[in-house]
């Protein structure tokens, strides 16, 4: 397993906020949150980047959205919306290494570019 600051996180060996885990991806609080509700959706198995995914991977991905949905759901707010983010290399914003989906929701969030 490689051994980004979530991995540490999948391995208890940092705290985390969790709030969602299977057998597949773990969801936990961002530490600096951009909106009301901002929780990272993040795949156990090794990934480093967008770029990197495997067609055979699809599902991964796929499973990260998903996830997120559910939990919309399940905390109420998946009517009012919602948006997710996966930010890839530099001028994509990415700081960790293992590819994550943000839920950013809880207030309107307005338009790209407006
Ligand atoms: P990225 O910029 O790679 O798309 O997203 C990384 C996210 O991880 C950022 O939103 C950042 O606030 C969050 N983050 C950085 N360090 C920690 C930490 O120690 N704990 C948690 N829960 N989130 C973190």
């Amino acid at each position: 397993m490689a051994d980004t600051l979530f991995h540490k996180i999948i391995r208890r060996e940092i705290p985390a906020d969790i709030v969602y885990e299977d057998e597949h991806q773990i969801a936990f609080r961002d530490i600096a949150p951009q909106a009301p509700v901002h929780v990272l959706f993040v795949p156990k198995v090794d990934i480093a980047t967008l770029n990197d995914v495997q067609a055979s991977q699809a599902e991964v991905i796929g499973r990260l959205h998903v996830a997120a949905a559910n939990y919309a759901k399940q905390q109420g707010f998946a009517d009012d919306g919602y948006r997710v983010v996966m930010n890839c290399n530099g001028h994509g914003g990415q700081t960790v290494f293992q590819v994550h989906l943000h839920l950013l929701a809880g207030a309107p969030l307005g338009r790209f570019g407006t």
